[in-house]
């Protein structure tokens, strides 16, 4: 078995050498444990913005899909698959009740459910994780009505993908947020986006002028920092803005984080709400969110895009990858 140990902690952009693969002997399984072989793995931001609080010589975090190879656990039984926060490894031994104890809060171990015809892999994207921070993300806390402006940060990702979906779903006007112009047009081209910005770009509030003429209902925030404080200057009275990351944030010291315009004059004069969230409190509701992700795909009206890097050795590329924004849809790695 291999696993991914932290060697020394990131300052700014991860690199390769900041993570090395060890060599784990795994012990004979004891009973009510399964044992379980990664096939897909997840790389996230939050991995990045995490890592300091592992230390050295830590497994690194993280969520993977796995085949039970071997199993003393009736409820995990050898052949099926399962999600589980089990880290970047290869090889896990679980009981089943939780992940591994590092990282932030996860949902126990679980069985694939049957997808049907649809990839294995989805389980890490659309219909896992962030397929119920889209969903419970915009529509509990922006509330979108039809007709509504939406924009989204990182909106070729895994999460901005999926939310700028569902608010064409419920009859809103999308606009995505995103790194080159190319990721804008493939939002439009296959997604169904009507605009996008690049914030690339030095003339950002040209193009919000320009997409958004009548301003913005919601915002979908993944990334925080001055894109940030400039789309809420255009958000129109009452608008709700839903706090879902802040990737722009995670390469530089927690303890000085970027400085940015004040936002405050432009919440308080439009009565803007902005709540932050975590995915882990829709938990006890995750199915029902991963099973309209599931009917919306089947429907055709949710579509959606993987970036997947062959090879467990190449578990630092593809996250350093993620992070500089090469990928489109969801970052996985498959062993
Ligand atoms: P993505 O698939 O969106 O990948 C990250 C993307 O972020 C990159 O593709 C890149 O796209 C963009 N990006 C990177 N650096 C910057 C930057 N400095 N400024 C602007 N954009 C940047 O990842 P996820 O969909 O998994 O996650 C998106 C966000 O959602 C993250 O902030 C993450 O932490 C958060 N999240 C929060 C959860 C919660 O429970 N609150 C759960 C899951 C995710 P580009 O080319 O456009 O720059």
């Amino acid at each position: 078995a291999r696993k991914y140990v932290l060697a020394k902690h990131f300052e700014g952009a991860p690199k390769e050498s900041d993570l090395k693969i060890v060599e784990e002997e795994l012990p004979p399984l004891k009973d009510g444990e399964f044992l379980a072989e990664a096939v897909y793995l997840s790389v996230d931001p939050y991995m990045r913005a995490y890592a300091y609080k592992l230390p050295l010589g830590e497994t690194m975090v993280g969520t993977q899909i796995a085949k039970i190879t071997e199993s003393k656990n009736k409820n995990f039984p050898a052949g099926k698959y399962v999600v589980g926060k089990f880290d970047w490894r290869t090889h896990t031994i679980s009981t089943g009740d939780t992940g591994t104890n590092q990282g932030p809060a996860s949902h126990p171990p679980y069985i694939v459910p049957d997808f049907g015809e649809l990839p294995l892999s989805y389980a890490l994207g659309v219909l896992g994780m962030p397929g119920t921070t889209a969903y419970f993300g915009f529509l509990e806390i922006c509330q979108p009505k039809p007709g509504e402006t939406v924009i989204i940060t990182a909106a070729a990702g895994a999460v901005g993908s999926i939310v700028g979906q569902i608010a064409k779903i419920k009859g809103c006007r999308v606009i995505g947020v995103t790194g080159s112009n190319e990721k804008g047009q493939y939002l439009m081209d296959n997604f169904g986006f009507d605009g996008y910005v690049n914030y690339k770009c030095d003339d950002i509030e040209q193009q919000l002028e320009k997409v958004a003429p009548e301003g913005i209902d919601c915002y979908f925030d993944n990334v925080a920092g001055e894109i940030s404080s400039k789309i809420i200057k255009y958000m129109k009275m009452f608008g709700r803005i839903s706090v879902c990351g802040s990737i722009s944030s995670y390469n530089t010291n927690v303890n000085t984080p970027p400085k940015v315009s004040c936002v405050q004059l432009h919440m308080l004069r439009k009565q803007l709400r902005m709540q932050g969230f975590q995915n882990y409190l829709f938990y006890n509701r995750s199915f029902e969110g991963i099973n309209q992700n599931l009917q919306w795909v089947k429907e055709g009206k949710l579509k959606y895009t993987e970036t997947v890097t062959q090879g467990f050795e190449n578990m630092t590329k593809a996250f350093i990858e993620m992070l500089e924004g090469k990928n489109i849809g969801k970052a996985i790695v498959k062993v």
